[in-house]
């Protein structure tokens, strides 16, 4: 989509720090991070987030999460805990309409906020 800001980070149209690649998602830093290690996880095709998804997206949802598994890995991010969460809908703090996870690392998460 001509003017989303993910499918023109995607495009490489703006900048990015793009720290994850695959055929299907990319991991770029997130501009404001809240936390040591914060990343985000898009797919290269455009779908609003979470609460548009159909079945048609399963695949793609999958390999979202796995990609963020993959690098969190990679990272050697597993024995202090990371979080990977979504953000749906603008009453819930979504402010980008392409769907994307948070990869949070790299400090003490504490329960559910933080
Ligand atoms: P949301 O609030 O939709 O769950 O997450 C969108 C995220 O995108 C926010 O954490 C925000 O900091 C990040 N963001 C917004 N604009 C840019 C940008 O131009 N570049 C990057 N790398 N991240 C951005
Ligand atoms: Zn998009």
């Amino acid at each position: 989509m001509a003017d989303c800001l993910f499918c023109n980070i995607i495009a490489g149209k703006i900048p990015a720090s793009v720290v994850y690649r695959d055929a299907d998602c990319i991991g770029f830093d997130d501009i404001h991070p809240a936390a040591p290690v914060h990343v985000l996880f898009v797919p290269k095709r455009h779908i609003d987030g979470v609460s548009t998804l159909t079945e048609a997206d399963r695949e793609t949802a999958g390999q979202l999460l796995l990609a963020a598994a993959t690098y969190a890995r990679s990272k050697g991010l597993e024995a202090a805990g990371y979080r990977v969460l979504a953000n749906v809908g603008a009453g819930a703090g979504q402010t980008v309409f392409h769907l994307h996870v948070h990869l949070l690392g790299g400090k003490h998460l504490r329960g559910r906020g933080d």
